[in-house]
């Protein structure tokens, strides 16, 4: 068969997910549209209990998207202006785009080669340099669970308990992946989430969601989503944001968290495929001991761009679903260049023109997986 008559194979299938779901979606839809509550309805309730029992965490929040959880994890912390806020440089834009908006420093840190990760060496010199400098006040440390696979958390506490820092797991490409058994969710001080459409578990729309195990900040996050009110709607404490989850999403997630587990699985199985196939083809992700992945991206190292921009090619041509997370670190946006100090961070820089993501969502078939290894492993090895 000729490369472009090849049936496409999708890098994501939100369309054979709604079909798997099957009427249980409809019916959480058609009782939102009966009982008319759109606004913090009883789904959002019953959602915020299952995902707080899924994760083991004491408390959960849910809100209006993966942002905006990490807006409101900083603002219940009164971090802004003067603040240091210590997080990867190789992550996806809102992880520093939140400090900045609420008027701190976003402190980049280089990664880890092999799990993509935060580098524990470079963040105790990224503190040490911003202490040395005297300018900023570090406040806090965002982990990002990248890829679905979990920072090193222990690594991260630690440090973070002899600097006295605030800790935000940013778990939007990780929610359901676990570390030694257990499920993020009380990794730090407080986790955000992303139900974005392609996260590992998605709405239909936008949403997000903050895990903790303080009484205190559950209450502050909870005032923050609905305008900073207090005991009663008009009493005002402090200054919030409308960032609440709508009930028809709520009724979206409470669906699809009933296949959730089963998706994991099926991600897990085909990381092996793709794990057997590609062996010393190209760098197949590390996996870090005793996790569980959420396998929201599965990324490959390809030797150089030249070779990259080459498997990229191939793949198109034979209707294989591929992408690029991400093409540059963040500092070297042009967004970030006036708040970066300048640092060197070779790792996060070197990553963007050799990463190569593949398709791993759960309704992809042994077939279209070993197909496109087997058009990797040729593009590589021609
Ligand atoms: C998707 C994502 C976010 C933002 O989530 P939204 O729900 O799209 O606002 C934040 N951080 C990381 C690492 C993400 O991948």
């Amino acid at each position: 068969m000729d490369a472009v008559t090849l049936p496409p194979i999708p890098f994501l299938d939100l369309k054979a997910q709604q079909a798997r779901l099957g009427p249980g979606l409809r019916q959480r839809l058609d009782k939102v549209l009966a009982h008319g509550q759109f606004i913090l309805g009883p789904e959002v309730t019953e959602l915020e209990g299952k995902l707080a029992a899924f994760c083991g965490a004491k408390h959960c929040v849910t809100v209006s998207s993966g942002t905006d959880a990490l807006q409101i994890a900083l603002m219940a912390e009164g971090i802004g202006r003067g603040n240091a806020v210590f997080l990867p440089a190789f992550t996806y834009t809102a992880t520093a785009e939140v400090p900045l908006l609420l008027g701190a420093t976003p402190v980049f840190v280089d990664v880890d080669p092999r799990t993509f990760q935060i580098d524990l060496a470079s963040l105790r010199t990224r503190i040490a340099q911003v202490k040395q400098a005297g300018k900023l006040k570090p406040r806090a440390i965002i982990g990002v669970d990248l890829f679905g696979q979990p920072a090193d958390w222990a690594g991260i506490r630690a440090i973070a308990a002899e600097e006295e820092l605030f800790t935000l797991d940013d778990c939007a490409q990780s929610f359901g992946a676990a570390q030694d058994g257990d499920r993020l969710g009380k990794a730090a001080d407080a986790t955000a989430t992303s139900f974005f459409p392609s996260k590992p578990l998605g709405a239909y729309g936008d949403g997000g969601a903050l895990f903790t195990e303080s009484d205190e900040r559950a209450a502050l996050y909870r005032s923050l989503r609905t305008h900073g009110e207090g005991t009663t709607r008009y009493e005002v404490l402090r200054i919030g944001m409308n960032g609440r989850l709508d009930t028809m999403q709520a009724a979206v997630l409470l669906a699809k968290l009933e296949v959730f587990e089963g998706e994991i699985a099926r991600r897990e199985e085909i990381s092996r495929i793709y794990d057997a196939e590609l062996a010393g083809v190209v760098e197949t992700p590390a996996r870090v001991p005793g996790a569980q992945s959420a396998w929201a991206v599965y990324s490959v190292l390809l030797r150089d761009t030249a070779q990259r921009e080459a498997a990229r090619a191939a793949l198109q041509a034979a209707n294989v679903g591929n992408a690029v997370y991400y093409p540059r670190a963040l500092h070297q946006q042009p967004a970030y260049a006036a708040c970066h100090d300048g640092a060197a961070l070779p790792v996060a820089e070197s990553l963007g023109g050799r990463i190569l993501a593949l398709p791993i969502h759960p309704d992809l078939t042994d077939d279209q997986a070993l197909r496109t290894a087997a058009t990797l492993r040729e593009a590589v090895t021609a």
